[in-house]
């Protein structure tokens, strides 16, 4: 689940890391008081107006924008605020449709007063799955496309890795900030800065946090201008505070509606709909769609317990993605009998009505010949198959 950076800013903050300091605004008058409080508050002359979307590079899609005065405030809060924001990582880059600004983040100006003293730092905790150890990815190529950077100069992208028994040690704080070049006070702040950042990464059970730019002023203090933070979805349940923060505006509506019936739906380019139970043989079927010449519309696991209810739902929402030519449903009765599936399946195919795209069912496990027989004499456009293969060459049949 992906945090807005003012979410992930008050994280970071309620463990010590020294942030850009920052108030929420979702219309031209709040951002007006956001910025006096602000300067009553942090003492800043000018403020940032950031967009607060779930993606990256707003700068580059005008975004993020300096306000020099409170005229400038209100016209970039009016400008932002409710615009359509196309940045790279937003859905179809810098030319597709962007995404919805709610809300901005009036922050201070931690770049004044001396502009030309400050330096922007690339700092990014996350877990490395080949090494089985987080590692804090650091650069001195700040406020840029880190990848670029990594590709262009990898010897300017250092890694730690950290042992996951010992945690982040001392001297691995202070060769991080070694690897930055810095030394004196700033070289201090930033092993403080990256042991409560360190701190934060595992107590909040966070996947990824990115700091870019990660900014030394002009008096070496070590701030957090950006921050995107993911945390890891199976944690959730013990942080019910970060659960609450998720922005389901933020999300894929159908998927929204698909986990709210305990469906595990992602929505993906293909033409052949798929309904599976379990993770794993979902992902065996996409493999089957690929070989049989389709491409998989979404990958949908129904879950252990595959009752009418759940298949009806699972239908429907397959059945709202137009590019859909075709449904492939493989359900393994294990726990769940074939029958009651295979009812299930004639049910929901009745209740939705003028279903106008060819149906697969392969049922395999328990009464799984009873199933069959069920859906052959529903006298649906539903086809039937036991073995994999059939259904391989069924659906091959039918996207041709
Ligand atoms: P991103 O474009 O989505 O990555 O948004 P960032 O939060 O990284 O902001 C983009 C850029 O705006 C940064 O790289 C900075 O150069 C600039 N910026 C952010 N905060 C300030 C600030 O307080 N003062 C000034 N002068 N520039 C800022
Ligand atoms: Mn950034």
């Amino acid at each position: 689940m992906n945090l807005h950076e003012y979410q992930g800013k008050e994280l970071l903050k309620s463990y010590g890391v020294a942030i850009q300091e920052g108030k929420i605004a979702t219309s031209v008058e709040e951002a007006v008081d956001a910025f006096k409080t602000l300067q009553a508050e942090t003492g800043t002359e000018m403020a940032v107006v950031k967009a607060q979307i779930h993606a990256g590079g707003r700068g580059k899609g005008g975004g993020v924008k300096l306000a020099k005065n409170m005229d400038d405030l209100k016209e970039h809060a009016g400008n932002i605020i409710g615009m359509m924001l196309k940045t790279p990582q937003t859905p179809g880059g810098m030319t597709g449709p962007g995404k919805l600004v709610r809300k901005v983040l009036v922050a201070q100006d931690v770049y004044a007063p001396d502009f030309d003293a400050c330096k922007e730092y690339y700092i990014s905790i996350l877990m490395d799955r080949e090494k089985k150890r987080n590692v804090i990815i650091h650069s001195t190529e700040g406020g840029m496309d880190i990848e670029e950077v990594a590709e262009k100069t990898p010897e300017l992208v250092h890694k730690e890795y950290i042992d996951p028994q010992l945690g982040l040690l001392p001297f691995q704080a202070r060769k991080v900030a070694f690897n930055l070049g810095l030394s004196g006070k700033s070289f201090k702040e930033m092993v403080r800065f990256i042991t409560k950042l360190y701190k934060a990464f595992v107590g909040s059970d966070a996947s990824l946090f990115e700091i870019n730019p990660c900014l030394r002023d002009g008096e070496d203090r070590i701030i957090a201008v950006d921050c995107k933070v993911s945390l890891d979805e199976n944690s959730l349940f013990r942080h019910k505070d970060l659960a609450a923060l998720r922005d389901t505006d933020e999300e894929d509506p159908t998927e929204v509606e698909a986990k709210s019936y305990g469906l595990n739906y992602v929505n993906l380019d293909g033409n052949v709909g798929c309904m599976v139970n379990g993770a794993g043989l979902a992902m065996a079927t996409m493999d089957i769609i690929k070989l049989s010449g389709g491409e998989p519309a979404n990958f949908l696991d129904v879950g252990g317990t595959a009752d009418a209810a759940r298949v009806e739902q699972a239908f429907r929402i397959i059945l709202r993605d137009p590019a859909v030519k075709a449904i492939l449903i493989n359900i393994f009765g294990g726990i769940v009998r074939c029958d009651r599936v295979a009812q299930g399946v004639v049910d929901a195919y009745k209740n939705i009505g003028n279903i106008s795209v060819p149906i697969i069912v392969r049922l395999q496990g328990t009464n799984a010949d009873l199933a069959k027989t069920i859906i052959d004499e529903s006298g649906l456009s539903v086809h039937s198959a036991i073995l994999l293969q059939e259904a391989a060459d069924l659906v091959k049949e039918v996207i041709q």
